[in-house]
Formats: C-alpha cells, structure tokens, sequence
C-alpha cells in the first residue's frame, strides 16, 4: 500500500482470528443470530455451505475446511457443472445490467472456463430464458440498487463464530432490499422437503431480513427456481412468525450440531460417490465393501 493510501476493510473469514474484531467498524455484530449462547468453543467461521456438508458427512465439511485439494472429476461432474455455468453467466450479465435479462440467449452463452456437452448447453439455454421472465433486473432503476454475489460476514459474538454468507444477488425492488437465491434443476418435479431445510443459506437469510435490530434493512427473501419447464419464484417472508421461526429452528439446529462437533467423524454411504475429498478419505465407501 502507497504512503497516504487509505486502509481498506475486506471483512471475511480471516476476521475469526483478527485480535481487531471486536472493535473492527466494518463487522456487522449479529449477536442471536445463529440461535446458540456459547462462547467456550473455539472461535471459526460458519456458513450454510458447511452446514450442507456437514449434515451429509462431517469429515467432507472439515476436509473442505482445510482446503484440502478435491477431485476435480466429481467437482466438475455434468449437473454441478452445468449449474455453475448458469450461475456465472447471470453473475457476469447482473453486473453490467442496466436492462433486464433478455430470452434471446446466444448460443455461445457458456462462459470461458467451463465445459459442456450439446444436451446441457440447450438445457442451460432453456433455463436462462425462464430465468428472463423473472429477472430481478425488471425491478431497480440503477447500478447501485444490485449488488452481485456480495461477501457479507456477520459476527455473531453470542456464539463468537464469524458467519459467511454470499446472496446470488442482492436488488432493491423500489421498497426495500431484496435477498434472492437462484437454484436450477433439471427436475420438473418439486420435492417435498421445505426449501429452509433443504437450503439452509434461505434460513439465514430469512433471520436476517427478520431481525430489524441488525439493522440490515432486507424487507423479504426469494428463491428462484429454474426448471426445464419454466421458473419458480418464491417468497419467504421474515414477517411471518411461522416461517421466521421454521428458519431460526433450521440455524439453530445446523450449526449447533456442527459448533458441538469435535471429531469431524466420517459418514461413509452411498453419498461418498459423490464425494469431491473421497481421495483423502480411507473410511470411504466402496462398492461391495460394507461400511
Ligand atoms: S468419502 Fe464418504 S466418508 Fe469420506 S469424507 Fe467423503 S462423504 Fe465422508
Ligand atoms: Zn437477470
């Protein structure tokens, strides 16, 4: 840095291990917003990402931790694959929009760096034409009403973890400040698990645009669904004391489970195909061998 150059706050989850924390002005204290009053375990970073993992097998969570190099070949399989390319394609669109998203997709649409067969790039086409129908875009008059894919971090001194969270896309709508998750599925089925469940980033989101004393002002969360079909829009509203509740049940519940944790036990099952640490993992599980 030049003499004379001003500092610059970059909060992230370095800020667990920044003696400066509790005086940092640009670290949003969060105090209750994962649910748990705990204060002897060992300071770390949390986000919903490791909660998913988590959930699935604790040693996948820790192995990602400690970034430990994944298999490419799994990262990369063609579903993830084709989802990241729509998310990309969005991101780079969102940042330069000063119109909405239009249906006419061009059919090099795929972004440099990715990789995908003919099948998935007409089923990223579709998907992207469906997500014109319901680009937030429509709704904010400047550049400075979007904020795409934004690193927030919050620290929640009740728990002293420091939580990470990155929104696909922050808009304000005219009203107030909109949180909107993008997911894609090349389902036409709905499941039925709850989408607070099944995401545990909507929960944190949605406790977040609940609670007026963080003072974030995000008035409601969105999730947008695009299917083969066509684009599924939902609102979660904080207001409501049921679905507020449903979501702080969800934090509560995920990252108490993982702030207990000690161990980071494997949980060899079928999920291990799956796995992008497999390769470092000798408990895995393999087919014919009995876990
Ligand atoms: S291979 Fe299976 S048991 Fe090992 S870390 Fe991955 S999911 Fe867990
Ligand atoms: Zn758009």
């Amino acid at each position: 840095m030049d003499a004379g150059e001003p500092f610059v706050y970059r909060p992230g989850a370095g800020c667990a291990d920044c003696p400066f924390a509790a005086v940092c002005p640009a670290l949003h204290r969060t105090p209750g917003l994962l649910g748990v009053q705990n204060r002897r375990r060992p300071r770390r970073s949390w986000s919903a990402t490791s909660a998913r993992n988590h959930a699935i097998c604790p040693a996948r969570d820790y192995g990602r931790r400690q970034r430990l190099p994944v298999d490419q070949g799994v990262e990369r399989r063609l579903a993830a694959e084709r989802g990241r390319a729509v998310h990309r394609y969005l991101e780079d669109r969102h940042h330069a929009a000063t119109c909405p998203c239009d249906a006419r997709i061009s059919v090099d649409w795929v972004p440099l760096g990715f990789s995908l067969t003919e099948e998935d790039r007409a089923l990223g086409t579709t998907l992207l034409r469906h997500h014109a129908v319901v680009c937030p875009v429509r709704h904010t008059r400047s550049s400075a009403d979007l904020r795409v894919e934004p690193n927030l971090v919050f620290d929640d001194t009740d728990a002293d973890t420091v939580v990470i969270a990155k929104p696909d896309l922050l808009y304000h709508d005219g009203t107030t400040w909109v949180w909107r998750e993008v997911k894609t599925s090349a389902s036409a089925r709905r499941g039925t698990r709850p989408w607070l469940e099944q995401y545990p980033q909507l929960a944190l989101a949605t406790i977040l645009a609940a609670r007026d004393d963080f003072g974030l002002g995000f008035g409601r969360v969105e999730l947008e669904v695009l299917r083969p079909g066509g684009a599924d829009l939902y609102t979660l509203d904080p207001r409501t004391p049921e679905v507020r509740q449903h979501a702080e049940t969800v934090v509560r519940d995920s990252f108490g489970q993982w702030h207990d944790d000690d161990r980071f036990l494997p949980t060899p099952g079928l999920h291990c195909a799956d796995c992008e640490m497999s390769q470092w993992c000798s408990a895995r599980a393999t087919p014919g061998k009995e876990t």
